[in-house]
């Protein structure tokens, strides 16, 4: 009788927050969406600040 026991999957229910992606040198995209983000960020709107994390990541996709 065999018992065949599954493997053990990494939990996924953690949502770490990752961290603030730096604004590419040189790239106005990159510049503009870093200060509406900061400025989102002291007006405590978070959900803005996300969004122009977001669109700093996908730098290497373009920004528009
Ligand atoms: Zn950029």
């Amino acid at each position: 009788m065999e018992n065949i026991k599954t493997t053990m999957s990494d939990p996924v229910h953690l949502t770490l927050p990752s961290p603030d992606p730096e604004p590419v040198r040189g790239c106005a995209g990159c510049v503009e969406l870093a200060n509406v983000r900061d400025r989102a960020r002291a007006g405590g709107d978070f959900t803005t600040v996300s969004d122009c994390n977001v669109f700093l990541r996908r730098h290497p996709q373009g920004h528009s």
